[in-house]
């Protein structure tokens, strides 16, 4: 058997391969799509809180613009490489294509870890790192935005680098920024709202009752914890078990995501929630749950455990959570697989909005952003089950299938190819 790969980037060329073989895929197209346009590595030294200097590692890839700006997210986390990041800049890509979004893919991170700093500390390394990419990002050229451990304050700081260095405002630079600073009603909570939207698709189609369902989720950050309240609060699904990357915790009877988080911000974990059994991540993604929303990083759901997962809907809402072999374990046994690109793409719709309105300099209600979402969200699930039915293929390969064949055809217009 061959060994299964957890390099991400490895594992987009092994996905981007079989796609190229279901198109026919111009030779040309999938030399480009192979690799990043551009890539930014900085050294960041940043002054610490007890005097000492530390020299930071940074990244900042440009994937491909053919369809426009690239756009995406900076992670600043211990185990982050350059690998992870050139992933994570070529799912941007695709989903930016899929959603029809008029923009390319990028991804930034910075190896650090977040939980053991200050402040102050945080806030040095985020103007630092802007200081050090400034010249090749702007509202025009490349759009940063949160990503694991980045947070509104953290884009409110690079804004405000950026725009010191640009001499006059550019609040158009990043987006997820707080709301006082050009940020967008509704920004926050997109991501897990755009995946709830695209499970309610997924849901009407296979006849499967929300308010009945039980919900597993992995990760309790911007995209965990918002899933399950709004999993709750739209459709009354019971949420019986989630995680952080210190422990997991279940409930039979379903837990109040609210209490969780209350109990989250004051303990810093979910770890010990009254009432609650404690279990592990792993038991916890091969649930009994009608629904599992991985929503913490790549690599969880293996050739290992994918047998065992017992869902009936995977709601990709982390990026690269399903390994290419599991994949596979999951379509034979009818697991609907919302592939992360296609169902966290609610983030970065919801970014683009907050970019429209910057440009506009005219600000739409939270009710016109979920509006909005909701039809980019139904239209892109039922492109990609529609090429999912059409070639007998997975819904990860259909979601490429339409995202790819948008940027070839966008790269042949344009005479690249
Ligand atoms: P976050 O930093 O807000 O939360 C991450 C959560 O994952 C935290 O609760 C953390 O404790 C948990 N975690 C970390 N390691 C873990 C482990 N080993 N096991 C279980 N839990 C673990 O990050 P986020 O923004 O919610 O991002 C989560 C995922 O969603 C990432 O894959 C990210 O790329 C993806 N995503 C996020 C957005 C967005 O807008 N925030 C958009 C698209 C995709």
């Amino acid at each position: 058997m061959k060994k299964e790969v957890f390099n991400p980037f490895t594992v987009v060329h092994e996905q981007l391969e079989a796609c190229a073989k279901i198109l026919g895929l111009n030779e040309n197209v999938y030399n480009i799509l192979k690799r990043p346009m551009r890539e930014i590595h900085v050294s960041l030294p940043v002054k610490m809180d007890d005097g000492t200097m530390k020299i930071f590692q940074g990244f900042r890839v440009q994937y491909n613009n053919a369809l426009g700006p690239t756009k995406g997210g900076i992670r600043f986390h211990p185990d982050e490489t350059i690998d992870t990041v050139r992933a994570l800049a070529a799912w941007m890509t695709w989903k930016c294509s899929l959603l029809n979004l008029p923009l390319g893919g990028g991804k930034g991170g910075v190896i650090c870890n977040p939980k053991t700093m200050s402040s102050g500390e945080l806030e040095r390394l985020s103007r630092a790192y802007i200081a050090g990419i400034w010249k090749y990002i702007g509202p025009e050229e490349d759009i940063p935005a949160p990503d694991v451990y980045t947070t509104p304050q953290i884009m409110a700081w690079m804004m405000d680098e950026y725009s010191k260095i640009a001499q006059k405002n550019q609040f158009g630079v990043v987006t997820g920024k707080p709301l006082i600073l050009g940020g967008s009603p509704g920004r926050d909570e997109a991501t897990a709202r755009g995946g709830l939207y695209a499970l309610q698709e997924a849901s009407d189609e296979l006849g499967l009752d929300l308010g009945y369902s039980t919900v597993a989720i992995q990760g309790y950050g911007n995209a965990g914890y918002n899933a399950a309240s709004l999993a709750k609060s739209l459709f009354g699904c019971k949420v019986i078990a989630v995680s952080d990357s210190k422990s997991a915790i279940y409930d039979k009877d379903g837990l109040d995501p609210e209490k969780v988080q209350k109990h989250k911000a004051k303990t810093s974990s979910v770890k010990g929630f009254p009432g609650a059994k404690e279990i592990s991540n792993e038991e916890l993604l091969e649930l009994k749950a009608d629904i599992l929303v991985p929503a913490a990083l790549e690599n969880v759901i293996t050739a290992k455990n994918a047998k065992n997962i017992k869902a009936k809907i995977l709601v990709e809402l982390a990026n690269g959570p399903t390994s290419p072999e599991a994949d596979d374990i999951l379509f034979a046994k009818g697991v609907h697989v919302l592939p992360d690109f296609l169902c966290n793409a609610g983030g970065v719709t919801v970014s683009y909005f907050e970019m429209a309105q910057n440009f506009a300099m005219y600000y739409w209600d939270k009710e016109e952003v979920d509006k909005r979402l909701a039809r980019k969200m139904a239209e892109a699930y039922h492109s990609v089950l529609h090429h999912s039915k059409k070639y007998s293929i997975n819904m990860r390969q259909a979601a490429y299938v339409v995202a790819v064949g948008r940027l070839a055809e966008a790269m042949k217009l344009r005479g690249w190819v």
